[in-house]
């Protein structure tokens, strides 16, 4: 089974041998590949929507892997018992959900040794978020799939993990865009840091333009400008 360039992102950084949980697994087809490929023993595919959870039950019968592959009726991790899995995914669904989903299932959580992310919005905050809620992220990912660019994270707990992972504070524009895919000079992250800069370019032509700037447009303007400043320091690092 060949996977989209995402989910191949989001499976390889799945640590070998780990049972998965797929929070809002949709079509399976995650779980149904790493099992595939022995990388790992188990999963839950669980999903709140009854259509997605039967597309899974589907595709995991028809790949014969009814006995690796439980599929589960479950709002985030409501259904989820704490020490089921060691990795837990979320992906395609929007920063703010996502955020909800951990927050809910803080109890669930903290069973996990790893999470991956990629959140369909709001990246920088699920970032934050998750520093905030005692998580470090130590590795990122950015794909350029049908013209989208997706983000992904992966985070362990902090607690206990201190002498691997030195407390070094993010600047703005890591939170932003990734530390490390910025570390990496990742080309991917380019292309997004050069499309943004043109939209903001855009946006500031076009309030240059207005007759009579009103208050909202200066705020406005001035809200772009300070974005447009961090999306050039990012891209900055590309040239040393
Ligand atoms: N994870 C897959 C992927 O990345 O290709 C599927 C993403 S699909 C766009 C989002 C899925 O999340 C849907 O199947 C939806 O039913 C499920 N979902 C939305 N809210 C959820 C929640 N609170 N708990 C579990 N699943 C949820």
């Amino acid at each position: 089974m060949e996977l989209s360039l995402r989910l191949s992102a989001i499976a390889e950084l799945v640590t070998e041998g780990n049972r998965l949980v797929d929070v809002g697994c949709d079509h399976g087809y995650l779980p149904v590949y790493l099992v595939e490929k022995k990388k790992i023993p188990g999963a839950v595919a669980a999903d709140v929507g009854k259509g997605p959870l039967s597309r899974a039950e589907e595709h995991i019968r028809q790949s014969g892997l009814e006995t690796y592959i439980e599929t589960r009726l479950s709002n985030g991790l409501q259904e989820i018992k704490k020490g089921e899995g060691d990795t837990l995914v979320i992906a395609g669904m929007g920063g703010p959900l996502m955020e909800r989903i951990l927050s809910e299932g803080r109890r669930t959580l903290a069973g996990f040794q790893e999470l991956i992310l990629q959140p369909q919005s709001d990246v920088p905050h699920v970032r934050r978020y998750l520093f905030m809620n005692g998580f470090r992220i130590t590795e990122e990912r950015v794909v350029l799939e049908d013209g989208k660019f997706y983000f992904i994270v992966k985070a362990i707990p902090a607690a206990g993990n201190n002498s691997r992972i030195p407390e070094v504070p993010w600047t703005e524009e890591e939170f932003l865009f990734g530390k490390f895919l910025l570390e990496n000079r990742n080309p991917i992250l380019k292309k997004y840091l050069q499309r943004e800069l043109m939209i903001r370019d855009r946006i500031l032509d076009r309030i240059a333009g207005a007759d009579m700037p009103g208050e909202k447009a200066v705020t406005r303007r001035n809200e772009v400008e300070e974005e447009r400043r961090l999306i050039l320091a990012a891209l900055k690092r590309y040239e040393s």
